[in-house]
């Protein structure tokens, strides 16, 4: 039978009779089921090092208070540093700047980037009754280009009109205009996708970048892509800089590995999660559930 993470935990600390001070050789002992499980959900591997030591250094040695069992300590010990890794609650988009306040979304095709941004982007009008406009920079795609309109139209947010043959830094500018002179609030910029990462892809958006200067750069990445995401991260990251990561499919099967890597590699908030594929499925950033799937 499919035993969680706290019950392996449990069942290996609380066969041990001596009660007190926890020993290395308890903490190792369970922090390799800790390993075992991570990796398991997909977590980086560095990441997994650094976590594990950080409850290593809390955990041997901690005095066992007499209300918990050394099972249930070290639990709580794992599910507090897998809270404090993954991050704060409730973090929001900084949108507080002179308005078109420009935000650039970026990430890999496929990873749910266009969906992503229509979603903010209905969130941002609905609730926030903030003025959108949607450009799509995806040059090479008109297909993408067609999918942001159509997604524009159906949250009730306009799209800047498509001219043909426009480079990504020219739609990029002439949106901000477009923005200034409609008197709107946020322009949410879909940059192009790649299958992979490529010099080309991160040269243009760094371009995007450097013309609008966005007040946010939001990271799309797929939640069940594991190793993948977390390479992709460092990769936007380092050549673009990022401000905050949108994960999308937590509704799938995943653990949540994910976002501890992401977290981990890049020290960036996780700032929205997609859970689906409506339009309305988009949800804050909760570091507690998460803990709560890895442990199980
Ligand atoms: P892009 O190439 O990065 O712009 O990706 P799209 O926005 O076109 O999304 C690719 C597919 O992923 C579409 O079928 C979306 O409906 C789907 N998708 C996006 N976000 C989510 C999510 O959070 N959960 C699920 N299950 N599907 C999603």
């Amino acid at each position: 039978m499919f035993e969680s993470l706290s019950e392996k935990l449990s069942g290996i600390l609380d066969s041990l009779t001596r009660r007190g001070a926890l020993s290395e050789d308890d903490v190792n002992a369970a922090l390799r089921e800790v390993r075992r499980a991570l990796l398991e959900a997909d977590v980086a591997l560095e990441v997994v090092r650094s976590f594990t030591d950080r409850v290593r250094s809390r955990a041997v040695g901690a005095e066992v208070i007499r209300s918990v069992t050394p099972g249930q300590m070290v639990v709580k010990i794992v599910h507090d540093e897998l809270v404090a890794m993954l991050g704060a609650e409730g973090e929001t988009l900084d949108l507080e700047a002179v308005p078109p306040v420009p935000v650039l979304m970026v990430g890999l095709q496929g990873s749910g980037k266009t969906t992503t941004t229509a979603k903010i982007a209905r969130r941002l009008s609905e609730r926030n009754r903030r003025k959108v406009l949607l450009a799509s920079l995806d040059t090479r795609r008109p297909a993408a280009m067609e999918q942001l309109a159509v997604l524009g139209e159906q949250v009730g947010v306009a799209t800047l009109p498509i001219v043909p043959g426009q480079g990504a830094v020219q739609i990029a500018k002439r949106a901000m205009e477009a923005a200034r002179l409609g008197g709107y609030d946020v322009v949410m910029l879909d940059t192009a996708g790649r299958v992979t990462i490529d010099e080309e892809l991160m040269e243009e958006v760094a371009q995007v970048k450097t013309a609008t200067n966005p007040h946010e750069v939001l990271l799309v990445a797929d939640a069940l892509t594991g190793q993948d995401a977390v390479n992709t991260a460092r990769a936007f990251d380092s050549k673009v800089g990022v401000t905050g990561i949108v994960l999308t499919r937590m509704d799938g099967d995943g653990r949540g590995g994910a976002a501890l890597s992401m977290r981990g590699v890049t020290g960036k908030p996780i700032k929205l999660v997609g859970t689906g594929e409506k339009i309305d499925a988009l949800e804050e950033f909760h570091p507690q559930r998460v803990a709560n799937r890895i442990l199980g």
